[in-house]
């Protein structure tokens, strides 16, 4: 069984760019004022990797605003009873004091190249599994994968990426409990300044290991629920008891204090069921739902039919917006990009501005961070910008990792907002939102052409969607 930060042969469901946290200050003020312009009044093209830009990040002014589990003062949609320092709940990395490509070393990069650093690593260490869920098409297995990097190997790895950067790094899999390096692992990410979290499936987890989970300072896990019930869950893994399983090893690491996030993707299966795992999350006081929206991509591209509209897309999306307002969760959705788009639409409709102060981190992340902020590295040493976009740009086996972050054309591409195409190019929301890189490039071939599942139409805008 996979999880939603793992195997993307298994399952193209992994959370790439938000996975545990949000990406702090990502949008320039520019970016946002453009956002918030009206309809067809600023077109923006800012490309991120300019030369030695200081004003590429918008620092919050105090830790009270953070839109993030990890500090007191969450802040998302307004309307929370508390107000916005009683919104989230602890349990991120943050919530450990620790700011993601904040480090020196990162800064001292961005200011070098003009590229941001990145701050979270999604890193499938195994592709070895416990399960066998139905829809994993890798058909993942116990035992190593030819070509797995080595803890040597990984180590190396570790020491080149913290010369620019203290990011969070996801360990994932595959089921990452299955490497039985894993503490190895997470103690040397601690040692030279990175941050480590586990995406795991959870039937893995009992009193020894989240006692583990604890010692080695794991401040979040997450794991991946489908559906609200045993039923549908495991209906949909093929793997019976696999629920109850999860459910159980959610309780006891929330027992030993290791911070839960809960992963849910959205496929036609279980739209109607997200508000009942919101509730279900709840009720297990978890500290964060996440929803993804299916991008099914590569090999997991046979899940196409179970994709979602791009209407039903926008039902969900505006639902959540709603259902932030009165969440005690730190709940977000995942690679819908637009969202991004929404939340300012809806807010504007509402007579709101998207400031920090009442929408926290939404306000200052942007959708789509592939190749921005974020990237994922496979078990054998791949880059992606992210484990949906098909695409290998560099093996760390045989570059770099800091060198391919910084020299590969796609990555730089994507960094640069003017170079979208289609509707997405002529968008006023390009920059808060950049559409699904990884959906473009499995619909049209082409990853800088318009996000096929997004139904806006730019003002002015009179060509065709080319997906
Ligand atoms: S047109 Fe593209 S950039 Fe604009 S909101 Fe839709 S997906 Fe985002
Ligand atoms: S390409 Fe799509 S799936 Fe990948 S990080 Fe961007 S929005 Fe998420």
């Amino acid at each position: 069984m996979t999880d939603n930060v793992g195997n993307p042969d298994a399952r193209p469901d992994l959370d790439l760019e938000a996975e545990f946290g949000e990406d702090e200050g990502t949008l320039t003020e520019q970016e946002i004022a453009d956002a918030e312009a009206p309809c067809g009044g600023v077109g923006v093209g800012i490309p991120l990797a300019g030369g030695g830009r200081d004003d590429l990040r918008v620092r919050p002014s105090g830790s009270e605003r953070s839109g993030h589990p990890g500090h007191p003062g969450g802040g998302h949609p307004a309307g929370v009873p508390g107000g916005p320092g009683e919104r989230q709940r602890h349990g991120g990395a943050r919530s450990m004091g620790f700011r993601p490509g904040g480090g020196p070393q990162a800064l001292a990069y961005e200011e070098r190249t003009g590229i941001k650093a990145p701050r979270i690593i999604a890193w499938e260490i195994t592709r070895s599994c416990n399960l066998s869920c139905a829809h994993c098409r890798a058909a993942s297995e116990f035992g190593a994968y030819e070509g797995e990097l080595s803890l040597d190997e990984i180590k190396s790895v570790v020491d080149d990426i913290v010369t620019i950067s203290n990011p969070i790094i996801i360990l994932t899999g595959g089921e990452p409990l299955m490497r039985p390096d894993i503490w190895e692992i997470v103690d040397y990410c601690h040692e030279k300044g990175a941050m480590p979290v586990i995406g795991t499936n959870a039937t893995l987890v009992t009193d020894e290991v989240a006692q583990k989970m604890a010692a080695h300072k794991i401040p979040r896990i997450s794991v991946s629920i489908d559906f609200p019930t045993a039923e549908g869950h495991d209906e949909f893994r093929g793997e019976p008891g696999c629920f109850d399983a999860s459910i159980e090893g959610i309780k006891i690491a929330k027992r030993h204090g290791v911070g839960v996030q809960i992963n849910t993707t959205v496929t036609k299966l279980n739209a109607d069921k997200v508000a009942e795992i919101h509730d279900l999350a709840e009720g297990l006081g978890v500290d964060a739902f996440h929803i993804f929206m299916l991008v099914p991509t590569g090999r997991g591209s046979d899940l196409l039919e179970q994709e979602l509209p791009p209407e039903e897309y926008e039902r969900v999306l505006t639902w959540a917006y709603h259902r932030q307002k009165t969440s005690p969760l730190h709940f977000k959705p995942t690679d819908s990009p637009h969202y991004y788009r929404i939340i300012r639409q809806l807010a504007k409709a509402e007579g709101k501005k998207v400031t920090r102060e009442e929408y926290g981190l939404d306000a200052m992340t942007r959708g789509c961070l592939g190749g921005i902020t974020f990237c994922f590295i496979s078990h054998v040493g791949d880059i992606q910008p992210c484990g949906y976009f098909d695409m290998q740009l560099g093996n760390v086996k045989e570059k770099p990792f800091s060198e391919i972050w910084t020299e590969s054309r796609v990555f730089n591409d994507l960094r640069d907002y003017s170079l979208l195409k289609g509707k997405c190019g002529a968008c006023e929301y390009k920059a808060v939102c950049g559409g699904c890189r990884a959906r473009a490039l499995e619909i049209t071939g082409d990853y800088l052409e318009a996000e096929p599942y997004c139904v806006y139409e730019p003002p002015g805008w009179t060509g065709e969607c080319a997906g």
